[in-house]
């Protein structure tokens, strides 16, 4: 039984990018295919926000990744429990994942002030992030005391909640409870925290081999181990190399995230630290990562999926994405212009709509505006990342990157 349930997730290297740690493949799940690298769309609440789930799968998202915080607040796991799951509840019959809730629960959960404090022995430093000196989200070691951003209420998250609550969410790959750090914690409070992340990814894996054997009428959920370490070379290593060749109630994980704070001059070179340590045959997921250089960068480096609300979060603002850069298309100067976003572009909006007229639906501030732009910008990144997949498919990938970075000049 839990051979067969286990045989439901699966991954392949198709080709790598010659010398380097980048490689195409293909993530197996119960609800279908991930080919490799991939983008995957941020779902928070179970909606790409203001696009029709059908949008998203017509633009060729191969999956979506939704918040187990966020859902867990609301509507509550076990309705999503009693719907089917995630993807049955959210009318998306691909592949899901569900972040572990360790991120928005530090920094959400805290009424988006990003104050964490705390507890022991912190050093000064480690203050510079709790400047309000609000005590809102409380980590110990056992796990995270935190307060609702939607009302105020308290709860508590533990290794074992995160567990039981994104079995009930139901999604295909799910992450293991870690606690976020930031760029300006103190060297000691980093090591404390990696030691913690450790205790509680052990932890992770035993209630979710005791979940996966109580549920196993329910598809397999393959849980990912998340790597902290924040910009230190061997805090990395030494974390992919305990969660990579770590084993508990006789299970390992499926997959790893790479996550926490990453200095984005030296993503790839941190990238690179911990995919030189982890296993070759295991999948790797970039937590938080969606910018086109940083894209290249990660897949270059061997980072096989990504996730990040940019695209959605930057669209709803009315930025928009084109080979050149990111514009804003509510700019004075597309008033009367009836060229589409991005004459090369073959997504939906593209195909049908001029930047005059999504510039006069953001002026008027009507919803369509945001949908169209969402339509676009995931469609821009989701394709993206589909070609580099498909440059390492035919062995020029270097190509294709000098020639996209070369045009590609960030955000205006
Ligand atoms: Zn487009």
């Amino acid at each position: 039984m839990v051979q067969l349930s286990a045989m439901a997730f699966s991954f392949a290297v198709s080709r790598t990018i010659p010398g380097e740690r980048g490689r195409s493949g293909s993530i197996q799940t119960p609800h279908g295919e991930i080919k490799t690298p991939a983008f995957i769309p941020v779902g928070t609440k179970a909606t790409v926000k203001s696009a029709l789930p059908e949008s998203i799968s017509d633009l060729g998202a191969q999956a979506v990744l939704a918040n187990a915080y966020h859902l867990y607040l609301q509507p509550g796991p076990d309705t999503l429990d009693e719907a089917g799951g995630l993807g049955k509840f959210m009318n998306w019959d691909r592949p899901t994942f569900t972040d572990s809730g360790g991120f928005q629960v530090m920094s959400l959960g805290v009424g988006f002030k990003k104050v964490i404090d705390m507890t022991g022995d912190s050093l000064n430093s480690d203050d510079v992030i709790a400047e309000k000196r609000e005590r809102l989200a409380h980590v110990d070691d056992d796990g995270v005391t935190f307060k609702s951003h939607l009302d105020g209420s308290m709860h508590r998250f533990s290794p074992e909640i995160s567990m039981q609550v994104q079995h009930k969410i139901g999604a295909d790959i799910i992450f293991a409870f870690d606690e976020l750090t930031t760029l300006h914690n103190t060297r000691k409070y980093q090591e404390d925290s990696l030691e913690r992340t450790r205790l509680w990814a052990i932890r992770c894996l035993d209630e979710h081999k005791k979940l996966t054997d109580a549920r196993s009428s329910k598809p397999y959920q393959a849980l990912f181990g998340v790597l902290q370490g924040a910009q230190y070379e061997d805090l990395r290593r030494k974390a992919a190399r305990d969660l990579g060749s770590m084993s508990s109630s006789g299970i390992e994980f499926d997959g790893f995230g790479i996550g926490g704070a990453l200095d984005k001059s030296k993503l790839g070179t941190i990238i690179s630290w911990a995919v030189d340590e982890l296993p070759i045959n295991k999948p790797r997921h970039l937590l938080g990562i969606g910018e086109p250089a940083d894209l290249f960068a990660g897949v270059e480096n061997g980072a096989d999926t990504f996730d990040c609300v940019a695209p959605t979060r930057e669209a709803r603002t009315s930025a928009v994405y084109s080979p050149t850069g990111r514009f804003n298309v509510s700019g004075g100067s597309y008033r009367r212009d009836f060229s589409p976003i991005d004459s090369s572009c073959a997504c939906y909006t593209c195909k049908n709509y001029s930047r005059a007229y999504i510039n006069h639906l953001f002026r008027a501030k009507e919803i369509l505006g945001p949908t169209l732009a969402t339509i676009h910008n995931v469609y821009f990144i989701v394709n993206l990342v589909e070609k580099m997949r498909e440059a390492i498919e035919r062995g020029d990938f270097k190509e294709f990157k000098r020639e996209f970075l070369g045009r590609y000049k960030g955000s205006e």
